[in-house]
């Protein structure tokens, strides 16, 4: 049903890509991460929620179609339809279904609550693609509420001792989850850096209760920052923007802040443990509660979870992709 193509994952009864890396004919988007959502292709097709995401970052020109979840659709010989991921605001698994039976690529994906969007829904199918950022025993997150909780202890440390608090984080998903997740505890304001400003918008016009913003620089020159929390991209990282903030303590909110090499080399004051993508226990659920008799994992670490699969008697292989791991740059291009 798909096979790898230097362009990415094909459907040849379909005639389209799924989060193809170079410019397609049609491109079928689990969502509208940077590494997942290229720019280019003639046509693209995603679920309803990731439209104005990819229309923010595409522009007017690109031709962007959408459905809502659940729908089915016909694209020659086989039916497409999105399920939610739980990884994003419009973060989709896309289930395919044809003569050889169905297929479900889950794009990225996480079982853990997130008030920002639709949670993930476990789709029966013959062969799964599941994503393995994540994919070694020794990942395991903690409840979403105690890092919130974290963070907010360790905001009001700052504001005690009058410093900035800036948390870096991904500004599309995490940033919007860090406002929704805070806005049940605190209804203080937030400031953020520009680059995070459009997918804020998009998320609240969608909807989703976020604490209020305003931007760095929307601020009167001269103003302090002190005891405020500022989020960032980690690309504003050592630029000059970071002078507006004056005395700092910074953070960095991934999953990769439970590896204690990535925190060494991040060298920020903080980490919290946040990831929009499934844990080692979280993809094994996973997988049983799908049912599939082929699993291939792709993204991050595939190789493991797949021999770990195999030994527990599943047909398991992987999947090469040109996506970037987390802890790359990609998912900031918004
Ligand atoms: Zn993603
Ligand atoms: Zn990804």
């Amino acid at each position: 049903m798909l096979e790898e193509k230097p362009d990415g994952l094909y459907c040849s009864s379909g005639a389209f890509y799924i989060d193809p890396w170079g410019p397609v004919h049609r491109a079928v988007i689990t969502h509208a991460h940077g590494d997942h959502a290229r720019v280019g292709s003639q046509a693209y097709l995603c679920a309803s929620p990731t439209a104005p995401l990819l229309a923010k970052r595409f522009g007017i020109d690109a031709v962007i179609e959408s459905v809502a979840y659940g729908e089915q659709v016909t694209l020659g010989g086989v039916r497409v339809s999105f399920h939610p991921a739980g990884h994003i605001l419009g973060s989709a698994q896309i289930r395919i279904e044809g003569a050889d039976g169905a297929w479900v690529v889950s794009g990225d994906y996480k079982r853990a609550p997130d008030p920002t969007c639709s949670p993930f829904e476990p789709v029966r199918c013959d062969t799964f693609i599941t994503e393995s950022t994540f994919g070694l025993p020794i990942f395991h997150w903690d409840a979403t509420d105690a890092v919130i909780a974290e963070l907010l202890a360790w905001w009001d440390e700052n504001r005690t001792a009058g410093r900035t608090s800036v948390l870096f984080c991904y500004t599309l998903g995490k940033a919007q989850r860090v406002l929704a997740e805070l806005s049940r505890i605190t209804d203080r304001r937030v400031l953020v850096h520009g680059a995070m400003a459009p997918a804020i918008e998009v998320y609240r016009a969608a909807g989703v209760r976020l604490l209020d913003t305003a931007t760095v620089v929307e601020q009167a020159r001269g103003s302090s920052c002190a005891g405020e929390l500022v989020l960032a991209p980690l690309s504003a990282r050592g630029t000059p923007w970071m002078r507006r903030l004056g005395v700092f303590s910074d953070a960095f909110a991934s999953g990769t802040m439970r590896i204690r090499g990535v925190r060494r080399q991040r060298n920020v004051d903080r980490g919290f443990v946040l990831s929009d993508h499934a844990d080692w226990p979280d993809l094994l659920r996973t997988i049983e509660e799908v049912g599939a008799p082929r699993v291939l994992a792709t993204h991050g670490t595939p190789e493991p979870l797949a021999r770990y699969l195999r030994s527990q008697g599943i047909d398991s292989g992987v999947i090469r992709t040109a996506w970037e791991s987390e802890a790359g740059s990609a998912s900031e291009s918004f």
